[in-house]
């Protein structure tokens, strides 16, 4: 791959790393508040106390997951530092820029994502 094609998908990655990031921030300051007004606004209906935890567990899940995306993008950054930003971790093959630039985080080729079930 061009330099230029790297400096391109490296800085599409920054951009969403600093919008995960932010994201990941703003879910967990989200998470923590309900908790706080739970607290607060004491008692509270038993079925109010339900759907509350179970938003609030929702929100948790969609931080991990943030989480999980941001990982893959610092990956993805690291690769590109290496060398090996378009090369299929499994196969060794290349990962075509297409795939690239709809899932810039992508480590894996197609037939290689698609046999991980991914
Ligand atoms: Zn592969």
């Amino acid at each position: 791959m061009r330099d230029t094609d790297l400096e391109l998908f490296r800085k599409n990655l920054l951009i969403l790393r600093a919008r995960l990031v932010g994201d990941v921030t703003h879910m967990a300051d989200l998470a923590l508040n309900r908790n706080e007004n739970e607290l607060s606004s004491m008692p509270v209906h038993l079925a109010d106390i339900g759907s509350d935890n179970y938003d609030r567990d929702f929100t948790l899940q969609l931080v991990q997951s943030g989480h999980e995306t941001l990982q893959q993008v610092d990956e993805a950054l690291r690769r590109i530092d290496e060398g090996t930003y378009d090369i299929c971790e499994v196969c060794g093959g290349r990962i075509p820029k297409r795939r690239l630039q709809v899932m810039p985080y992508a480590s894996m080729c197609v037939k290689c994502a698609e046999k991980a079930g991914l």
